[in-house]
């Protein structure tokens, strides 16, 4: 990607709401950032130098617990794009806080797709379980300000105790003990001596807060496993709404996205990050945390726990299935990143939750890649049509424009000969009304070459049509000036038998065959398109031999398709359909 495209700010215009909280923001200069003051937080923050030129920070906040889809896109665009857009900087963060489900793995695949995406963080990566020993740091000050307490309460009791919607939360008995007694009993957590489950760190704030969020919300759990960066060293790890605040403040982020499950939790985040300011333990400005919905997207999930869902239970083929929603998946499925820019700009972000029509995605996809993509010729449904007049071993060279639109993509040579490949429905016994293409009889040009005839045609033992003879025009060369004008309502495409290539065929569709999979509690996997992927051998042009993995033509009638040699045999390079040249399933 050229580096001009990168970071680039378009997918957040139009303007939008947090676009305006921005701006407002930026007038008031109410995140100027001060020098950071340096006393408190991790050392090696210092090093950051960068932390103090930028006009506003966003965050894309990723757990490393499985590989990005759809929803993730839409919030690389909104964090990295308003950054770009308000000479900000956008902070790439692993929100590394569950040892159990966290791999490197991960981590790479998540940093490789928003490089794809075509955004970069400079040196702003960022791992929430270096903050550890602050977190911990700041756990023990919150015990000695009186705004936590070690609860010893069982799961059961905390959970009755909690009350509901309409009914206040009772104290835990633990509630009011000794500061140091807490103090100790942390400790004892840190190193060890205690089981898990058997005792939390809880906030201290409201048991009878409407809000259930601040009854006292756990903030540190005893969890004896190893962390894919921290090993060993921890075995309690802070809860995800106090750590990822903290994460904020530090990082001194002035805007913190996220989407709008989060915001019964933004009142603790407001809590948490004040108590800690006051204790001199944060810098002001603190962060603030801004809510938008979620991208859904029909005829898909967009749930990790249903990805994995299908992923283990191989209801798809891996990760980067070219059906899931994934963007690796994307990538196989050949989708740009070009087309997640226009996608994320055209459905731009709200307060209230919707769903967008995957067909607008398509379109996006089809819009770029009807720009960019060569033209290919590809018979996906080979019958072999003979010319009876045209000399045995003559070939000769036909010119086919790379792009009819695009005049400097120049033309390629296509081998024309006696015996062609002509796909099988372009021709029909009995023709039903309007239908132009081959039938005894009938006249149509091979599209680059001639006029042919329709003299006749061969079955097999079993009655299926095996072969069309025709004859040739030999005066109606496309591209020759002197040409005899005959007009012909069909227009076909071929390629030549002798020169053609086996390839194998991918024709992949939507995954599900329902727009809201799952919808009124039917098991999500009942709605799965048995139809979402054909495999076919095809016949193409010799061009398409110099095909580079990830590149994406326009196989001419039948849509776009992605070289995906990666996942080739060795001889038989494989095409996977991205889309189809119009929306098929439109009503
Ligand atoms: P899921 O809900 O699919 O399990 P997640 O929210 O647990 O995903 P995270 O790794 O926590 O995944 O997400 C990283 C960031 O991406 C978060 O800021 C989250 O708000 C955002 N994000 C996740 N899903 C979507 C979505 N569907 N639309 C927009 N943003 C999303
Ligand atoms: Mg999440």
């Amino acid at each position: 990607m050229n580096e001009s495209k990168k970071n680039t700010p378009a997918a957040v215009s139009p303007s939008n709401f947090i676009r305006h909280i921005i701006e407002t923001d930026l007038a008031k200069d109410s995140f100027a950032l001060r020098p950071w003051a340096g006393t408190p937080g991790p050392a090696h923050w210092h090093r950051h130098a960068s932390l103090d030129t930028a006009k506003i920070r966003t965050r894309f906040p990723p757990e490393p617990n499985g590989y990005l889809h759809f929803g993730h896109a839409k919030s690389i665009h909104l964090n990295f794009g308003l950054a770009a857009l308000y000479q900000g900087a956008c902070h790439m963060r692993f929100d590394d806080t569950n040892p159990e489900k966290e791999e490197q793995e991960y981590v790479d695949a998540i940093q490789s797709a928003v490089r794809w995406l075509g955004f970069d963080w400079d040196k702003n990566l960022y791992f929430a379980s270096d903050y550890f020993d602050f977190m911990y740091e700041a756990a023990e000050y919150l015990i000695q300000a009186g705004f936590a307490y070690v609860d010893e309460q069982n799961a059961d009791e905390m959970r009755q105790n909690r009350g509901t919607l309409t009914e206040a939360g009772k104290p835990s008995v633990w509630r009011d003990r000794p500061v140091n007694d807490s103090l100790l009993r942390l400790r004892e957590m840190r190193q060890g001596l205690h089981e898990e489950g058997s005792m939390v760190l809880r906030a201290k704030i409201d048991m009878a807060s409407p809000n259930i969020n601040l009854r006292d919300p756990a903030i540190y759990r005893i969890r004896k496993a190893e962390h894919h960066r921290t090993q060993n060293r921890w075995c309690i790890y802070p809860m995800y709404t106090y750590a990822h605040p903290i994460e904020d403040a530090l990082e001194r982020i002035t805007h913190s996205i996220c989407t709008l499950e989060f915001e019964d939790q933004r009142p603790f985040y407001d809590w948490l990050l004040n108590r800690l300011a006051e204790g001199g333990l944060l810098d002001l400005p603190l962060p603030q945390q801004i809510e938008f919905a979620r991208l859904n997207l029909t005829f898909t999930v967009l749930s990790k726990r249903k990805l994995i869902q299908l992923v283990n239970e191989h209801h798809v083929d891996g990760w980067d299935d070219p059906r899931l929603p994934t963007l690796v998946g994307a990538r196989r499925r050949g989708f740009s990143a070009e087309g997640f820019r226009l996608f994320a700009e055209r459905i731009g972000v709200s307060k209230s939750d919707s769903w967008i029509e995957f067909s607008v995605l398509e379109d996006c996809m089809r819009e770029h890649l009807n720009e960019v993509a060569p033209r290919r010729i590809a018979v996906l449904d080979p019958i072999k049509l003979v010319i009876d007049n045209y000399p045995l071993d003559q070939e000769e060279e036909c010119f086919a424009p790379n792009h009819p639109q695009n005049p400097l993509l120049g033309v390629r040579m296509v081998p024309l000969s006696r015996e062609l490949w002509i796909e099988r429905e372009d021709f029909m016994e009995t023709p039903t009304k309007g239908f132009f293409r081959l039938f005894v009889g009938n006249q149509v040009r091979l599209r680059y070459g001639y006029v042919v005839k329709c003299v006749s045609f061969e079955k097999d033992s079993e009655g299926h049509v095996n072969l069309i003879h025709c004859e040739y025009l030999p005066n109606t060369k496309s591209g020759n000036p002197n040409a005899e004008p005959v007009k012909v309502k069909g227009n076909i495409h071929w390629v030549s038998c002798k020169k053609a290539r086996d390839v194998t065929v991918h024709l992949y569709d939507r995954l599900f065959s329902v727009a809201h999979p799952g919808e009124g509690g039917r098991d999500f996997l009942e709605d799965l398109n048995p139809a979402s992927k054909k495999t076919l051998i095809a016949q193409v042009e010799p061009a398409l031999i110099e095909a580079q993995c990830e590149q994406v033509f326009q196989f001419e009638r039948h849509g776009y398709f992605v070289a995906d040699l990666r996942h080739s045999q060795p001889g038989m390079p494989q095409f996977n359909r991205t889309v189809t040249l119009r929306d098929s399933w439109k009503k």
